[in-house]
């Protein structure tokens, strides 16, 4: 439908062939900016689900025809209420490739390539190659590693001047039901999504005593059959969700409780519901947020509007409110500061340096791969790769670095408590003692 291009340009030059008020500080108007953004700005887009369907719509239907997707998921059935791209027939097929597909039919011009596989997966290289980095995920987990992707290619010039050209931009969207979140993030210039983890707080679990004293809902007579009364029951067998018996126990003790309180309310799906935490999706919340999202992915790569400062959520469960919240950044950020600072002896081999990440306070970063300026010194997986690279173990890291004074590292590995590991980047200044070059200043101060 070779038609209809002049037509979605149209309203695209509206946007940016005029100057205006609103406009960026550096927005330059113009043919060139319309056609560099359609030719060079290449976006990828970080989950095929809900939100990812929405966006890859949304942006090639902003102008942009460089989009890749990446995604691990296969398409479910259950998925078919919102993910609107995928059709019965597609269940069992990777999201991402049949998401790219539908997309390419209808909007011509757009060329989408899928990548089928988890985003560890990916070299760190594979990230930097984009422009935006626009995120549809549903875990923090995943969050957080793309967040370390992007912000381990910041560099900076002094201690609070990131430079310019390592900037990754970043739009994360999020939803929960009727809820959602969007937000900008500019390594190095706003909180990066390590800077605000705290904006996801632990899961809400009700206090025991309430559960087993003073119920007022529904949801409180559903989780103390299912967290105190099954335990009293069947001792040491554990609960299983996916048992329909199991839940139907649950159910019906959930049941008991609630008559003898008084409460109403409890239902076997609002038990399922409870105990399985299942939050419901809305494909009308994923537009909203997606359509934010996509609008400021077009509003940074052409600077034609002020992007979002920083955080705008969405709340449509009483009522309807939206609100921007500006955020500030932690200085003190592992993760889109400068990096945790490491001196070394010109003589620590890349094993000793390797043990050391692990027993540093701040990093405790255990199974570590390291990369120095693209060129793995030694990777844990797969064995391929670590065979190649393990006869660096023995060798300085000095020398693994060409016997530079100071520079940054990558290292990959696992961090957290015993019973939570969590893949982890982190990006690592290396300043090497009795070096020439070496000033004071390399050596104070951390992250
Ligand atoms: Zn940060």
């Amino acid at each position: 439908m070779a038609d209809t291009a002049p037509s979605r340009s149209r309203d695209l030059d509206k946007l940016l062939l005029r100057a205006g008020n609103l406009v960026g500080p550096t927005f330059e108007p113009g043919a060139e900016l319309r056609d560099d953004l359609q030719e060079y700005a290449r976006i990828l887009v970080v989950g095929a689900g809900g939100l990812g369907c929405e966006l890859l719509k949304d942006l090639a239907l902003s102008g942009f025809k460089n989009l890749e997707v990446i995604d691990m998921d296969r398409i479910e059935v259950s998925n078919l209420n919102r993910q609107f791209l995928f059709r019965m027939e597609d269940v069992g097929k990777p999201k991402a490739e049949v998401a790219a597909k539908r997309v390419m039919e209808r909007v011509s011009g757009v060329n989408i390539v899928p990548h089928f596989c988890r985003i560890e997966d990916k070299d760190i290289s594979f990230y930097n190659d984009f422009n935006i980095i626009v995120l549809g995920l549903d875990s923090i987990e995943a969050r957080s590693y793309i967040n370390a992707v992007a912000c381990s290619f910041l560099e900076y010039e002094t201690d609070d001047k990131p430079r310019e050209e390592t900037i990754k931009p970043m739009v994360d969207g999020g939803t929960e039901g009727f809820k959602g979140h969007a937000r900008v993030i500019i390594p190095g210039v706003t909180p990066c999504f390590e800077c605000t983890i705290w904006l996801f707080p632990p899961q809400v679990k009700f206090p025991l005593c309430t559960l087993a004293e003073t119920p007022r809902t529904a949801a409180h007579c559903i989780e103390y059959a299912h967290l105190i009364k099954w335990d009293e029951v069947h001792s040491g067998k554990s609960f299983d969700p996916d048992d329909p018996e199991h839940m139907q126990w649950v159910y019906s003790e959930a049941v008991k409780r609630a008559e003898l309180f008084g409460i109403p309310g409890v239902t076997y799906s609002l038990t399922q519901g409870v105990v399985k935490n299942i939050i419901p999706a809305i494909a009308s919340t994923n537009a909203i947020i997606s359509a934010a999202c996509a609008l400021e992915t077009l509003k940074i790569a052409s600077g034609c509007s002020k992007t979002l400062s920083n955080y705008l959520t969405y709340n449509g469960v009483a009522g309807l409110h939206i609100k921007v919240t500006e955020f500030v950044k932690d200085k003190d950020c592992l993760v889109c500061g400068p990096g945790v600072l490491i001196e070394l002896d010109t003589l620590v081999t890349l094993e000793k340096f390797i043990n050391l990440l692990e027993e540093h306070p701040k990093l405790q970063l255990a199974k570590a791969s390291v990369t120095y300026r693209g060129k793995n010194l030694y990777m844990q997986a797969p064995p391929v790769l670590e065979e190649m690279t393990r006869s660096n173990l023995s060798l300085p890291l000095y020398d693994l670095m060409d016997k530079v004074a100071k520079d940054i590292l990558h290292v990959t590995g696992v961090t957290g408590q015993s019973d939570k590991k969590t893949s982890c980047l982190r990006k690592l200044r290396v300043v090497f003692r009795g070096v020439d070059g070496v000033t004071d200043m390399d050596m104070a101060g951390g992250a």
